[in-house]
């Protein structure tokens, strides 16, 4: 019976994503399947293993209330905690109408025993559809004798028969037929008779209920909800408007931040740039200088070479008087050169 469907509908389950099977409400009215409840909840207190036993609470998967199971359960049978929440009626009755509309509605005892019959009657008494079989051994048993039985169809045109009996929180065998305005709380005919017994104005539920969608209590609380959901709305507005304009600011800064350091890297590679000119400048120049005086000193030591040969030629083979003539031109020209190399040299 179960098919996906828009996450919006109201008759699919937030955990499942499928029409709900017995959804179930917990105290923050957020309804699950039972099934889908009862494996949360088993998860939830699983996580914490060293708790385990003593675990009381656990959270709603939607709006992370912390939830107490119902006061009937106990402690240790956490596997139970999902069946003893309350049936959403609301959301049963939407989706039994919608299944008779669309004529898919299925005969609930034999679903019980995981047959599929189509369903042609509805017990108003037991808010539960029946195929041709079951509507005649339902009729047959002494239980269910009295109950009203009518057609699908027929509920189709008195959606008020789809509408179950919901039963006491603290008689779930009782029906709620009374509703205490002192205590503004619903109740059933023991609790009247109990702990209401001595309130000054209890009201038959039908009567409580009568012609409410035109009372201004219900008009207020729809209007208060409508109010309430565009105010949340325009604040989760604001919040996303501060978060965008957050992640503006940080791109600002970080543009910023990265501009300066790229100019101040601009301004450094200028400076590095006319300094490596500068020192490439001077080098040129002291290489050149020095290349020069290489240069004279390979000519000056030619010419000593020169004036050491030829004074070595004419000693050999010259007259005394040539050869000191030409020892004088050799000293002359020798001083000169020996200026020369000293000023080099320094
Ligand atoms: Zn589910
Ligand atoms: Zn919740
Ligand atoms: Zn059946
Ligand atoms: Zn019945
Ligand atoms: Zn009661
Ligand atoms: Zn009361």
């Amino acid at each position: 019976m179960a098919e996906a469907s828009d996450p919006e509908d109201l008759t699919v389950c937030s955990i499942c994503l499928q029409t709900f099977t017995k959804p179930k409400y917990l105290p923050c009215l957020h309804t699950f399947c039972e099934l889908c409840l009862q494996q949360w909840i088993e998860s939830q207190v699983k996580s914490e293993r060293r708790h385990y036993q003593q675990k009381t609470v656990f959270m709603c998967p939607v709006c992370r209330a912390e939830t107490r199971p119902p006061t009937n359960a106990t402690v240790n049978n956490k596997a139970e905690w999902a069946n003893m929440f309350p049936n959403n009626h609301i959301i049963i009755t939407l989706i039994d109408k919608s299944m008779i509309e669309k004529e898919k509605k299925a005969c609930d005892v034999c679903n019980e025993m995981d047959k599929e019959m189509p369903a042609t009657e509805w017990c108003v008494q037991c808010s539960e559809a029946y195929c041709g079989e079951c509507s005649k051994v339902h009729r047959a048993m002494k239980a269910s004798r009295k109950h009203r039985l009518v057609s699908l169809c027929d509920v189709l045109r008195d959606l008020k028969s789809l509408s179950p009996a919901e039963m006491c929180n603290d008689h779930p065998e009782e029906v709620i037929k009374l509703f205490c305005v002192d205590h503004d709380h619903p109740c059933c005919t023991l609790c009247g008779a109990t702990s209401h017994r001595k309130c000054d104005n209890v009201l038959e539920l039908s009567e409580a209920a009568k012609d409410f969608k035109n009372k201004q209590e219900f008009s207020d609380l729809l209007g208060n909800l409508n109010k309430s959901e565009k105010e949340i709305g325009k604040t989760s507005g604001m919040i996303q408007e501060n978060l965008s304009k957050l992640d503006r600011e940080k791109e600002d800064i970080e543009r910023s931040a990265n501009e300066l350091a790229d100019s101040l890297i601009a301004h450094m590679n200028v400076i590095r740039s006319r300094f490596l000119q500068e020192v490439s400048g001077v080098h040129a120049r002291a290489v050149s200088e020095l290349n020069t005086a290489a240069e004279k000193c390979s000519l000056q030591k030619g010419t000593i070479k020169n004036l050491r040969q030829v004074l070595e030629k004419s000693r050999d083979h010259s007259a005394d008087t040539e050869l000191f003539l030409q020892v004088k031109r050799t000293e002359r020209k020798f001083k000169d050169s020996k200026v020369f190399i000293e000023t080099k040299m320094s």
